[in-house]
């Protein structure tokens, strides 16, 4: 059965105990004689679930009581066109800082929209460096700062955030949410798609201050509205119910394996076991990305040759590693070591990766 390792970048590996909860309780929730996903959004069981959901997410962020919180569709791709309409004036400019393909693209969905200042443009070092957060001070006049917070293709991560004082600093955080206290007070937006740490794919956490609010664009459609959702407190439409469910599922886990103090050791354990396997490897191995940004949760590497690194996938596969191929935009490989991720897997790709070196180096 599950004797695969998966370093799927997203959606990607969730904890054993949560999808045998989800089987287990899949035909009748808790007794209450109908599944989860069958039932009405507007009561018992989705009710208790929904609001068990929302509070463990504020005890393990720690989000702060003037801070709204809300499962939304369409991924978080819909956020790099939701935040302009929202919160770029027709008159105004925002700040972008452009460290990769998902910022990237949030940057061009809001260029269609509104004026952008591109703050920085990491093209110059092809993505694999970001500025030093103590270094960046948004335009008084801009609107907001936009940042990606762990570039999940390129393997870069913010390890600090910038003050950005009156300014409301806006993050997606779709690929290391929870993987790491992080500061929630200092923005003013964070978002992100739940399937690469939190659960399976449909749902984008939005956590809004709301302050925020009172600077909203005016005449949006009701969907694009995030004082809509928030005044119904994230149930103006249906949510995507099964994915709340699981992600409270895995909030559960994560409390249990040391909230958020918990995740960042895993990760830190983890990513190191893999980075230093590459920087012992005489250069075998390296990793294109700058040091002080290297991300521990998507680990990008190279061999010498795009032969070598067919070899190594093939040789991985049949190993039961998958999903260590790099994104297609970039190729080479990439190592997703996600929360749920078990130490023990990674420290099996790391001895592939030796072994792999002592037969082809
Ligand atoms: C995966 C990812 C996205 C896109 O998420 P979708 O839910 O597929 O729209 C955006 N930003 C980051 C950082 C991601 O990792």
């Amino acid at each position: 059965m599950r004797d695969k390792k998966n370093f799927f970048a997203g959606p990607s590996v969730l904890p054993l105990e949560v999808l045998e909860a989800l089987q287990s309780d899949l035909l009748d929730y808790k007794g209450s004689g109908v599944s989860m996903i069958e039932a009405s959004h507007r009561g018992e069981p989705f009710e208790g679930m929904y609001n068990e959901t929302l509070s463990l997410l504020r005890e393990l962020m720690n989000i702060p009581a003037d801070y709204d919180i809300f499962f939304l569709g369409g991924g978080a791709t819909l956020q790099f066109t939701m935040i302009p309409m929202n919160f770029l004036p027709p008159n105004g400019v925002a700040d972008y800082i452009k460290s990769g393909t998902w910022a990237n693209k949030a940057t061009e969905d809001a260029s269609k929209l509104g004026k952008v200042n591109l703050y920085y443009d990491g093209s110059d070092n092809k993505f694999t460096s970001l500025p030093e957060a103590s270094s960046v001070k948004p335009s008084k006049n801009s609107s907001y700062l936009y940042l990606c917070s762990n570039e999940t293709i390129g393997g870069i991560e913010w390890q600090d955030w910038p003050e950005t004082g009156n300014v409301p600093l806006i993050a997606d955080m779709s690929s290391d949410l929870l993987s790491r206290p992080v500061p929630v007070e200092k923005f003013s937006m964070i978002y992100g798609g739940v399937q690469k740490n939190l659960g399976p794919a449909g749902a984008t956490l939005i956590i809004m201050k709301k302050e925020m609010l009172e600077r909203q664009n005016k005449n949006l459609t009701a969907y694009m509205d995030y004082s809509l959702h928030a005044k119904n407190d994230g149930l103006y439409n249906t949510p995507p119910v099964f994915s709340i469910w699981a992600v409270k599922l895995v909030l559960e886990w994560i409390k249990k394996n040391g909230g958020a103090v918990g995740m960042e050791k895993r990760a830190s354990l983890k990513s190191s076991i893999i980075y230093d396997t590459i920087d012992n490897s005489g250069g075998f191995i390296t990793s294109p990305v700058d040091k002080a940004y290297r991300s521990k949760m998507n680990i990008v590497f190279r061999l010498q040759s795009e032969e070598l690194e067919k070899k190594f996938l093939s040789e991985a596969k049949q190993h039961g590693m998958l999903g260590l191929k790099g994104h297609r935009s970039v190729g080479g490989l990439r190592a997703s070591v996600y929360n749920s991720l078990p130490v023990e897997d990674v420290m099996a790709l790391s001895d592939f990766m030796k072994e792999f070196q002592r037969a082809n180096g």
